[in-house]
């Protein structure tokens, strides 16, 4: 069999994961929480299950769910999006990803996606037969940032699509209103569509706001923007999502949703549908996580990682360079072989090879696991 994918191995999150259990290490590789979610909203699921929601669903995904989402959009972002055409239910932001790509995509069209960019990405591009264009963050003392200049300069009249990704993994930058700006001057006046991963939209931190494209009408009109309640109600492993995009869009969505998984798990839709009824589990996040950056951040103070900036996203970048000259993955390796906690290298999220120093943390864990990994790291 010639491969579709051939330059595609296990994720990375995957390998760490693996080799962080192998060696008994803390792990703060693959972003997941390690903590439960609340108890009442496995309630919410349970009951459902035990009312008999345990059969297919609406294909777009239960009504109740979609019309929370709406108005969740509608209260924090200002845009109404109609629940019935304009906001399905997915597995997951990763098939949300897929399925946007597949359904605007066309043999040959580019896709402008930015490094370092999330795994998925590139790999469904190329399924679709799309072909990723590069354009690289800048990293500086400052922090990651996107040359909009030279994304500019990216677009051809083959671009179908432009991917952004803000709270950003894994560098944990947060998109501006500037930066906004200069993405609508970029697609002003073309084809382009995008698609906006905004799947840690609830953990911005230091009072700033989550610049969703839903605020900016012109972008709002050519974008497919996706969530995932993974991120938000610490469920990682119940893979649900959605995507909210203007109706023409959605349809266009749909048509590939319906063949690609049909629908979506009906109890869980129904049981997040009722504990959406309180905003109080999103509206606390960004206090909830921006208490565990800081204590990170604070504990890694005494080593001679240096700090980037984390503004939102559960993930903390740090340049190693004053503690070791390896090349990331072999000291994201060593430090989970050695020193027992686990990290991912920012180099996994990049096409071609490129060293920077700089590995990723997760601060998704409870507080004792954080003070191990600190203990762990405090040598270094
Ligand atoms: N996009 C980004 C940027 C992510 O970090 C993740 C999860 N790691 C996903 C998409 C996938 O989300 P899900 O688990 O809901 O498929
Ligand atoms: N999104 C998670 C991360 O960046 C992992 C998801 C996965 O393992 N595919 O760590």
């Amino acid at each position: 069999l010639q491969s579709r994918l051939p330059n595609v191995g296990t994720t990375i999150f995957t390998v760490m994961s693996a080799l962080a259990s192998e060696k008994g290490a803390v792990n703060l590789g693959q972003g997941f929480p390690d903590f439960d979610c609340d108890p009442a909203l496995v309630d919410a699921v349970t009951s459902s299950m035990k009312e008999g929601f345990n059969q297919y669903p609406p294909m777009t995904g239960v009504p109740a769910l979609r019309e929370a989402i709406a108005a969740k959009i509608g209260a924090l972002y200002g845009r109404r999006y109609d629940p019935a055409s304009e906001i399905t239910i997915t597995a997951g932001a990763t098939q949300a990803l897929l399925t946007a790509i597949l359904c605007t995509v066309h043999p040959g069209d580019e896709v402008l996606i930015i490094e370092p960019v999330y795994d998925s990405y590139v790999p469904s591009i190329e399924l679709a037969g799309g072909k990723p264009v590069f354009v690289q963050m800048e990293v500086g003392a400052e922090g990651y940032s996107i040359p909009w200049a030279k994304v500019a300069a990216a677009v051809t009249p083959k671009t179908r699509l432009l991917m952004i990704n803000s709270p950003h993994n894994p560098t944990g930058t947060v998109l501006k209103p500037s930066d906004m700006q200069a993405l609508a001057d970029i697609v002003r006046g073309t084809e382009i569509l995008i698609v906006s991963d905004e799947v840690y939209e609830h953990m911005v931190y230091d009072g700033a706001r989550h610049e969703s494209v839903c605020r900016y009408p012109e972008l709002a009109a050519r974008s497919f923007v996706v969530s995932s309640f993974g991120k938000t109600y610490h469920v990682t492993g119940w893979k649900i999502g959605f995507v909210a995009a203007p109706a023409a869009l959605s349809a266009e969505f749909r048509k590939v949703h319906q063949f690609n998984v049909f629908t979506v798990n009906t109890p869980v839709q129904h049981g997040m549908a009722r504990h959406m009824a309180n905003p109080a589990p999103y509206l606390d996040l960004p206090a909830f996580y921006q208490r565990k950056r800081d204590l990170f951040r604070d504990g890694l103070k005494a080593t001679r990682f240096r700090l980037l900036p984390s503004e939102g996203t559960y993930f903390q970048c740090v340049d190693y360079s004053a503690i070791s000259t390896l090349p990331e993955a072999d000291f994201a390796k060593w430090l989970t072989a050695e020193i027992g906690v686990a990290a991912i290298p920012v180099s996994a999220f990049y096409n071609e090879p490129r060293e920077s120093g700089i590995v990723r943390f997760c601060f998704a864990k409870k507080d004792e696991t954080l003070q191990t990994a600190l203990q762990r790291l405090a040598s270094l």
